[in-house]
């Protein structure tokens, strides 16, 4: 497809502003001057921001139809009496539509990627990323460990999640990685096993990181280790992982993550909602982690939207006493991600509140609407509008599965 976005304020890889076009072909950013070029499809970006798609880089998808159900509620009761009863009761259309929904969510929020991590739903969740068009990686929740009775059960999925990394072998979009629940409930020995799962197939991990203080205790009192050096000392931190939360860390702990490379995922609202913390990020910054930003989980949270993750983490960042640069917060929300000659087209347009502050400072704070996302050159959403889904159906069907789904467990 040939594109050009026109006249808009396109992000340079300084994080200045430049009033410029972007030339999109065959899927790819080819140039910034659309001077004598015709027959394109012309995106008018006069005002805007034009921004690299951001990667959501670690979601729940599959249980979106119970947004919210679980706010407010302490960790433990949220697990016990609305998480696990929900994903017990969920039918594949279920799971499937409530992946829509925050899916839907996140193309609105400017997010081109998503990380996702379920406990099954592989199918349902798989078409919904690919009749979005997103990008991304899916993994399995996976765990032996029964956290009540702490006594090892068997671990249902580990079959499913290797079916998923070998189908998406041939998905140009969307990679298989193993996933593991959390480092309290999975044995030694799952994580071993997960460990060469992916080493055979090449591939990575996802996985929860020293999320609260449960974790930290648990795992200190069984192996006289903390949660990141147990992990890095039986091998799976890498550069293939993606290691979400890291709220609870030391600094040798922060070191670990720094000299693993592995990637690790903030979440600030989940953190404040699960009451786990603030996530130490200035340090991890400093030490050189790999650090990206995700919405994290739908039903303690209620937010798929990464705008506003990002002016989440902004804040609570100064409530440390840090900061938090714009440049570094949106470089962790692009994931990698640029708009560079030959990259591919997965770009966002933002439309700013007036009186417009053209920064990206504006950007973090004041939750622009995005009107435009093009994913390897195609506009999934233009002008505000899906183009590959019906919204307005799948809403519909939604809402009414999600009662049906909320009113199962009453
Ligand atoms: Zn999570």
């Amino acid at each position: 497809m040939e594109v050009v976005i026109k006249d808009g304020l396109v992000l340079q890889p300084d994080f200045s502003l430049k009033k410029q076009d972007v030339v999109i072909d065959d899927g790819k950013i080819t140039g910034f001057d659309s001077t004598g070029i015709v027959g394109y499809e012309k995106i008018d970006a006069r005002g805007k921001l034009v921004l690299p798609g951001m990667l959501n880089a670690h979601v729940h998808m599959a249980i979106g139809l119970a947004k919210g159900l679980g706010v407010g509620i302490p960790v433990t009761e949220m697990f016990k009496k609305v998480l696990f009863p929900i994903e017990d009761a969920m039918t594949d259309e279920q799971a499937y539509l409530g992946a829509m929904v925050c899916g839907i969510e996140f193309i609105r929020s400017g997010c081109t990627s998503v990380n996702n991590l379920d406990k099954t739903w592989s199918k349902p969740v798989l078409r919904v990323m690919n009749e979005l068009g997103l990008k991304g990686t899916m993994a399995l929740a996976l765990k032996d460990i029964d956290l009540k009775t702490k006594e090892r059960t068997e671990c249902e999925y580990m079959k499913e999640n290797e079916w998923l990394v070998k189908e998406l072998r041939k998905n140009p979009r969307v990679k298989g990685l193993f996933g593991l629940a959390n480092e309290i409930e999975a044995s030694q020995s799952l994580i071993n096993d997960i460990k060469l799962a992916a080493s055979r197939y090449s591939t990575g991990v996802h996985l929860h990181v020293a999320e609260s203080v449960v974790e930290r205790g648990f795992i200190m009192q069984s192996t006289g280790k903390s949660s990141v050096r147990y992990l890095y000392d039986l091998g799976v931190l890498s550069e293939k992982t993606i290691a979400v939360h890291a709220v609870n860390v030391s600094s040798n702990d922060i070191r670990l993550l720094g000299k693993s490379k592995a990637f690790v995922v903030h979440c600030p609202s989940a953190n404040i909602a699960l009451d786990a913390g603030i996530a130490p990020v200035e340090e991890m910054l400093d030490n050189g982690v790999r650090l990206g930003i995700g919405v994290d989980d739908p039903v303690a949270t209620i937010n798929d939207d990464l705008l506003r993750e990002l002016y989440t983490a902004w804040v609570l960042q100064r409530t440390r006493g840090f900061n938090l640069p714009a440049e570094r917060l949106l470089g962790m929300a692009f994931g990698g991600n640029s708009l560079s000659a030959g990259a591919a087209a997965d770009v966002i347009v933002a439309d700013l509140r007036k009186p417009v502050l053209e920064t990206i400072q504006q950007f973090i704070m004041d939750s622009p609407k995005i009107v435009h996302v093009l994913i390897n050159g195609e506009p999934v959403l233009a002008d505000g509008k899906f183009t590959r889904i019906n919204e307005e159906k799948i809403m519909e069907k939604a809402e009414k599965e999600s009662r049906k789904l909320i009113s199962s467990l009453e």
